[in-house]
């Protein structure tokens, strides 16, 4: 059985599911047609490298045919498999933000927090992290476009989520890519879901970049977790207020016990009293966990000093 999905999204541009964990809907890549060859917006982690193949040999593109490759931020589900795909499209260049490019060439960092976060189920989950030879990597700032065919693509900094995030707008489609720098929503679900985690979660930045974003008039979102939003851009006025909820939730529990199975804790009861209707599924706390998001939280206010004086 291929289990590799493709959808198109119009105009040529096409959805690619990664089937992360054996599993659909979980984490998407996407191919943009170039007079030069295709852009493709994200790997996935190398334990996906299989289904990306087969899925673009399914919208027909041959690897010699990918030329730009590009990832959201270096987050093990959007890039960890970069260096694992090198070989397998010869004439491509890739792309990173510039503090994420020194990661991708020595991903001596990116291992050890995956052994710190995951342990021995890291391997199984992400596969190797194999460096990127630097002279196959471009290093991004924001700012920059490249041509797409019917239009181009804007990239834009959007940290919060990650300092080294970044965002897509495709003028042709009028769709922004938004990595998870604005949240996570599977496609069917009414869930929109904070994307929070640490080491390096600011939520000023988060926000500034929502408005970054909707800058760009997009009328649709394209979400890497997963496909596009059925309420197009409301889903980046959506999730500022959805974060700061959690966020309140999480700092009185912060300020409460400052202990990560505490905040976690009602950070679920949070999320099962607000979504009462309908429960968050087992699928979307594979991409959206409360532990994640309580570390992410924690840490933002022990670095940012809102747990009261002396205490940090
Ligand atoms: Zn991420």
């Amino acid at each position: 059985m291929d289990p590799a999905v493709t959808r198109e999204l119009g105009q040529d541009r096409q959805l690619l599911d990664l089937d992360f964990r054996d599993t659909e809907g979980l984490v998407a890549s996407y191919l943009l047609p170039s007079e030069e060859g295709w852009t493709l917006i994200e790997t996935g982690p190398s334990t996906c490298r299989e289904p990306l193949l087969r899925s673009l040999a399914r919208a027909g593109v041959g690897p010699e045919e990918v030329r730009r490759v590009f990832v959201t931020h270096i987050h093990l589900d959007h890039a960890g498999g970069m260096g694992a795909v090198v070989d397998a499209f010869p004439r491509a260049t890739f792309y990173a933000h510039e503090i994420g490019v020194p990661h991708l060439v020595d991903p001596a960092r990116l291992i050890a927090s995956a052994r710190r976060a995951w342990g021995a189920a890291a391997d199984p989950l992400w596969g190797p992290i194999v460096p990127v030879p630097a002279p196959r990597i471009v290093a991004l700032r924001g700012g920059e476009l490249f041509p797409l065919r019917g239009g181009e693509l804007r990239l834009l900094a959007t940290p919060g989520h990650a300092r080294h995030h970044l965002a897509f707008f495709d003028s042709g489609l009028e769709a922004l890519f938004t990595g998870d720098g604005a949240g996570v929503r599977l496609e069917g679900s009414p869930h929109l879901r904070p994307a929070v985690p640490p080491p390096d979660l600011d939520l000023e930045e988060l926000f500034a970049s929502l408005e970054t974003m909707r800058a760009t008039r997009p009328r649709s979102i394209l979400f890497s977790h997963f496909g596009p939003s059925p309420d197009g851009a409301q889903d980046l006025v959506r999730y500022r207020t959805i974060v700061e909820q959690w966020r309140d939730v999480a700092l009185a529990a912060a300020r409460e016990r400052r202990e990560v199975p505490f905040i976690t804790e009602r950070l679920r009861e949070h999320d099962r009293a607000a979504s009462a209707a309908a429960p968050p599924s087992d699928r979307e706390s594979l991409v959206s966990g409360y532990e994640l998001a309580a570390q992410g939280f924690l840490r933002y206010f022990e670095t940012h000093g809102l747990l009261g004086e002396g205490l940090s």
